[in-house]
């Protein structure tokens, strides 16, 4: 398994921390190569019979949303992404922890929350359920969401642990600051340099008593007139503005903190995937790092960084502050899940992804291929076929390489449609046996529970009009453009419409 790590800019083994078992990963899959199996009913998973004994445990974080508003389907390409980051790491017998945060204490929702006259934190709880709906509605089901909010202890204590290590100064009135003069490999994962001028990207780490320009907030002081109490549950508002007692003073955690006092909680000082969208490299990332290996001493903080590309609008990332995103919760009004992770699918995730009516269409019609296979199967009843098992370890073979190659998942539905078009003839001709159906079956469940694109309800098109179909597409294949076309015309008798697409040919109700 190889993946791209942003900190070394290189493909990378992945080797889980707890446990260096890519060793016995290698001798598994030495000993039963899915790829090189002969046994077509074998799992996905590499050398299967190894699974009980696993093959390490891998400790994931991924930046969660910030819940002020729904969330966009830009920030769904990372989450719907990560899901199957870590539920193909679970299929291959990885045990993974994988944890995200969510932002519930922020100045943009402070923002919201004031505009609205509303407590900032019952409005950040409102957003938060609003995001979990969505994320069960996409089929995202392998996170454990962690609030910034229910961590406040763990962050007071970081910074404090900043301060003892002289990290971390104090600008009276204002807030503590991390001072990067204290930590030289600043800039290691982005590049980017502490005397840059617009480290500062946010408004709470703007202060012209700042030693250095890239100096960012850890602790945001509030005032409040009232006696300090200290204590998790010992919280504020003054004047919109939520503050927690702390032995620091009445305030809240700067930005970046809240990420790394959850994981050292969950994790300890290192552990194994950091991921995000890759607007979060800089400053975000690379304020981790810095707060991190300074708290504890360790490094590395993460082993593995990986940050996905933009899903673009007309040549601009999507974003709430440009006002060009479509939110998740209206796009599933409008498309079932399977195409909406399609869609966030069909482009290898370090590649920008573009968001256009055309991607949609696209990703309806391989769904619409993908359901009517699906539903042919229900109906096999031929004879064994010793080619068709050779398709389906085919496919088996090239879905984990795709996969192991830094998930890959364009090509990974390369696989899966290259089987289907494989497949097709001989289901038409009746070649293919309830053995095969059954390994089918397995297979394609698995796939499922990795991708999530396989529609649970199917099309029903008739056994006649499918024929048509198949006899269709093997004129076409062998350039009898006139007789396909007269099968075409049958097939729209019948009251159905063929479309050529990227995928192989699909069939609606006209
Ligand atoms: P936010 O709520 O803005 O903190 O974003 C939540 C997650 O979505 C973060 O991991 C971001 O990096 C990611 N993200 C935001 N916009 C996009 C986009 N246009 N494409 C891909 N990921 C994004």
């Amino acid at each position: 398994m190889n993946i791209y790590n942003t900190l070394t800019k290189t493909k990378e083994r992945l080797i889980p921390r707890l446990r260096g078992a890519e060793a016995r990963y290698g001798e598994a899959k030495a000993r039963h190569p899915s790829a090189d199996s002969t046994d077509s009913t074998s799992s996905l998973q590499a050398g299967s019979s190894q699974a009980s004994s696993g093959l390490g445990k891998i400790q994931m974080f991924v930046c969660g949303p910030t819940v002020y508003d729904y969330i966009h389907i830009g920030n769904a390409r990372t989450f719907v992404f990560f899901d199957v980051v870590a539920k193909y790491l679970r299929s291959q017998g990885y045990e993974v922890d994988y944890i995200q945060n969510i932002t519930d204490i922020d100045d943009k929702i402070i923002k919201r929350a004031q505009e609205a006259g509303q407590n900032p934190l019952d409005w950040a709880k409102e957003y938060r359920q609003k995001f979990e709906e969505d994320m069960k509605d996409l089929e995202v089901s392998s996170p454990r969401y962690i609030p910034a909010t229910d961590h406040i202890k763990q962050v007071v204590g970081q910074v404090k642990k900043l301060i003892e290590k002289k990290h971390a100064y104090l600008i009276e009135n204002d807030g503590y600051y991390f001072d990067l003069k204290t930590f030289p490999e600043y800039g290691k994962l982005s590049g980017r340099k502490s005397e840059m001028a617009d480290d500062a990207v946010t408004r709470i780490d703007e202060n012209d008593k700042k030693r250095n320009k890239g100096d960012f907030c850890l602790w945001k002081l509030v005032k409040i007139d009232k006696e300090l109490e200290i204590g998790n549950s010992k919280f504020e508002i003054a004047n919109g503005e939520p503050a927690w007692g702390s032995p620091l003073g009445w305030g809240r955690p700067g930005w970046h903190i809240e990420d790394t006092a959850i994981t050292e909680h969950f994790f300890g000082p290192q552990y194994d995937i950091h991921g995000g969208g890759q607007d979060l490299i800089f400053p975000h990332h690379e304020a981790e790092i810095t707060q991190q290996e300074s708290a504890s001493g360790k490094k590395p903080f993460v082993k593995y960084w990986m940050h996905v590309a933009f899903l673009i609008n007309k040549d601009q990332k999507m974003s709430k502050s440009l006002g060009n995103f479509e939110t998740v919760n209206e796009l599933l009004k409008k498309y079932p899940k399977e195409v909406l992770r399609f869609y966030l699918l069909s482009s290898y995730y370090r590649s920008p992804l573009d968001y256009s009516d055309m991607m949609f269409k696209q990703s309806r019609v391989a769904i619409s291929r993908i359901a009517e296979f699906v539903q042919k199967l229900e109906k096999i009843n031929g004879a064994d076929n010793k080619t068709a098992d050779q398709h389906i370890k085919e496919a088996k073979k090239k879905f984990v390489e795709a996969m192991d190659n830094d998930f890959n998942t364009p090509e990974a539905f390369a696989s899966l449609f290259e089987l289907i078009r494989n497949l097709n003839p001989l289901i038409v001709s009746n070649e293919l046996g309830k053995e095969q159906v059954k390994n089918l079956t397995k297979l394609l469940t698995e796939i499922d529970e990795i991708l999530g694109v396989i529609p649970e309800e199917k099309q029903k098109t008739p056994q006649e009009v499918e024929e048509l179909v198949e006899k269709r597409e093997k004129l076409r294949q062998d350039k009898h453009y006139a007789e396909s076309d007269e099968v075409r015309s049958e097939i729209e008798k019948l009251g159905f419409q063929i479309e050529d697409t990227m995928y192989g040919p699909v069939i609606n109700r006209k």
